[in-house]
Order: C-alpha cells, then structure tokens, then sequence
C-alpha cells in the first residue's frame, strides 16, 4: 500500500510554517485522541498516521528529506509507528504538556480526565558531573588544590529541595490508593486478561505532590557552584579524582551525586614525563663536554646544579636522583634525567679566528678512521637506551 503523503495527513500546505504544522497536529491529535475514541483501533492508526507525519515535518532536516527524495528520503527515520500510545505522549510531551487532555496516563487506566496539576512524587539521587582540570607538572610534583566553577544543579531554596508547594504534604495518589499497583483488564482474542502494573499516576510510589513553582517540583534549580580539588602529588594524565557530594543535587531530597574530576596534563616546555622521573635535554659546547663543568638546570621544584664529568659524550644520560615526580602510592620519588647533547655552531657563526683554533684541534683529534664506527656504535646504544625509555614512555 502507497504511503500517504505527510502534508496530505496533516492538511497543511507544502510551504506551511512550523506553527502551522505544529496547530494542525495539535488539532488532529486532539480529535484522534484514544480518550475521544476509546477501543476504536482505527482512531488509534491514524494517531499514529499524524504523529508520523508530524515527526518528519516539525524537524527541518527530515522535512527537507522528505520534500527531496520523498518517503525513501525517511525511511527508519520515524519511530511513532514503532510505538505505543504511550511512548507518544511521553516522546512529544512539549506538545502535549499543555493540551487539555487530562492526565494521558490517567484516561488509559480508566480515571478521571479532569487536569490536575499534580506529579508523581519520587526522589532521586543527582547525576555525577564529569569535568577535566589540567595540571602543570610543577604541581603535579607537589601536589596543589584548584578552585573550580561547576554549572550544575542546585537545591530549590523555595522549597528546601522537596519538590512540594510551600504549605502542601505529600499526598496518597487517587489512582492506586497509595499501593502503587492498578489492575487492568485487556479484551484480546483469548479472552479478559487480567494484569497487575505499577500506578501510571504515582510511578509506583503510591504518593503524589503539588509541585513548587520554583523549579517545577525538581526541589532543584540550575545554579553553580565554586569547588576545591586537592590534585594529589604524582597524579597523572587520566586520574581521577571523586569529589563526593559535588555532583548535581538529588531529585527531591535525594542525596546528591559526585563530582569526578579527570586530571590532563599539561604539555612542558622543558620536561617530559617517563612514569614518575621527568626527561630533559642539555646543550653543551664541545669544551664544557671534553673538559667537564658544572652547570645549572631546572627542575621542578627549583634549581639543581650538575656536574659534567670530563670526556661526556653526546647521547649519554645523566641521572638526578629523586628529582622526578613523587609516586601516587605516596613512596619513592622519580628522578631527573638529563640527555646530554653536543652543541654544534652553524657556519656562518665561525669567525676565522675559532675555525683558525677547531683546525687545529682536528689535527690533535683522535678520530681515526678505525674507530669511527666504535664511536657510532656507542651511539647505538645510546639511543636504544633512548627508545626504550620512550616505549616505556608510550606504554605507561
Ligand atoms: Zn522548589
Ligand atoms: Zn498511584
């Protein structure tokens, strides 16, 4: 069977506005309504027919699919048909919030249709809010706190985060009688069946409220909140941290949720993280590296001087103990190593004079051709000492 066009379905025109859209399916939902048309399944196809059409028509990238390309263009796009009635309702609820059904819940099971301005009443533990916080690895060295700002939700200070009308009480619901249970009877083709389900009204809570204004009956309003997080010495890139009770408030006096903060670390313009020692490069001139000096480097707490022994080649490592990162566990400390490299000046920087003088030391040079490839497999081990301090980098 062809499908029936959407704007036929609705009865709008094909340049209609949303508003316009949005009236006719109001209009027609209302007159198909199962509350109007109780136990007539044809009533309940044509809901169904409209809130299709007005699923792919009221969202403007499915619309302009559909004026394009036609039902094809839609096709799995559109989950009314797929649901109950039910589902609808709870699926389109910004449309049908203000629509004078009656409760949609209360006209399945047989209660009264006149509006009542009254919700279920249950409370509910507030979501964990997840944030990240960068941290500089000087603080990670020694641990810091940080002040953050979260948006979140906040108890209602209308209501003291209950949810009820100032002056109202929890009530029993009228539909289960506060047993949070409704029978309902089904006419199928074997027979009356009989189910007990939980009370559409009360949620199976078996109580109701008159929601406070002020948030709706959440007893929670969108509000922020300033934190501290202490960020552990030895945190590392992906640690988190739970800030217990920092989360959003709990739906109706439910207790709140936690705060999880993930630590990310911030690049560094000399360090690099290997675990807990830290890794940095040093450049020496060709005399500081024959003769040995002692020279000054940064770490991350301070300052430290360095010895440079006599005859330290490019590629070597040098090793300050303790000088790293402290060990989340809270036992042992990195260290700091230092790669040691040879600086070489370009060219142009040579005045006559110094190439005058580094001529002359090539004639003193104990660079013979034999051992150039001593030198060079050095340098091999060297840098497998180099990768392996990298993978091990990678991997941690
Ligand atoms: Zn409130
Ligand atoms: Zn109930």
């Amino acid at each position: 069977m062809a499908k029936k066009d959407y704007y036929e379905i609705l009865g709008v025109p094909r340049n209609a506005s949303q508003e316009e859209i949005k009236r006719a399916y109001r209009r027609l939902a209302m007159k198909y309504h199962p509350d109007r048309n109780p136990g007539n399944k044809e009533a309940e196809e044509k809901f169904k027919e409209i809130t299709e059409a007005y699923e792919v028509l009221s969202d403007p990238e499915k619309r302009a699919r559909y004026d394009r390309y036609g039902h094809a263009g839609v096709s799995g796009q559109t989950t009314a048909q797929h649901m109950n009635i039910e589902d609808i309702f709870r699926h389109f609820s910004e449309i049908f919030g203000d629509m004078d059904f009656g409760d949609p819940f209360e006209t399945f099971f047989g209660g009264t249709t006149r509006r009542r301005r009254r919700q279920r009443w249950h409370s509910r533990k507030g979501e964990d809010i997840r944030i990240k916080v960068s941290v500089s690895l000087e603080d990670i060295a020694t641990g810091t706190t940080k002040k953050v700002k979260i948006k979140k939700f906040v108890p209602c200070n209308v209501c003291y985060g209950t949810g009820l009308k100032p002056g109202t009480t929890q009530q029993t619901c009228p539909t289960c009688r506060g047993t949070g249970y409704v029978r309902q009877v089904k006419h199928t083709v074997f027979g009356v069946l009989q189910t007990t389900t939980t009370c559409p009204t009360c949620g199976g809570t078996g109580r109701i409220i008159e929601p406070c204004s002020a948030c709706g009956g959440e007893g929670r309003v969108k509000g922020e909140e300033i934190v501290t997080i202490e960020i552990p010495p030895g945190a590392r890139e992906g640690t988190a941290i739970e800030v217990q009770g920092k989360g959003h408030a709990g739906v109706r006096g439910g207790p709140p949720g936690n705060l999880i903060v993930e630590i990310v670390e911030e690049p560094h313009h000399i360090f690099i993280r290997d675990g807990n020692n830290v890794i940095m490069e040093l450049w020496l001139s060709y005399p500081e590296a024959v003769l040995g000096t002692t020279v000054e480097v940064p770490t991350l707490t301070g300052k430290a001087r360095v010895k440079i022994p006599p005859g330290t080649s490019s590629g070597e490592i040098l090793r300050l103990k303790n000088k790293g990162l402290p060990s989340l566990e809270g036992y042992g400390k990195g260290d700091q190593l230092i790669i040691v490299q040879i600086y070489v000046p370009s060219k142009d920087r040579l005045s006559s004079k110094t190439k005058k003088q580094i001529e002359q030391l090539a004639i003193q040079s104990e660079l013979k051709p034999s051992n150039r490839t001593g030198i060079i497999s050095n340098l091999f081990t060297k840098l497998k000492d180099l990768y392996s301090i990298l993978r091990h980098r990678k991997e941690g």
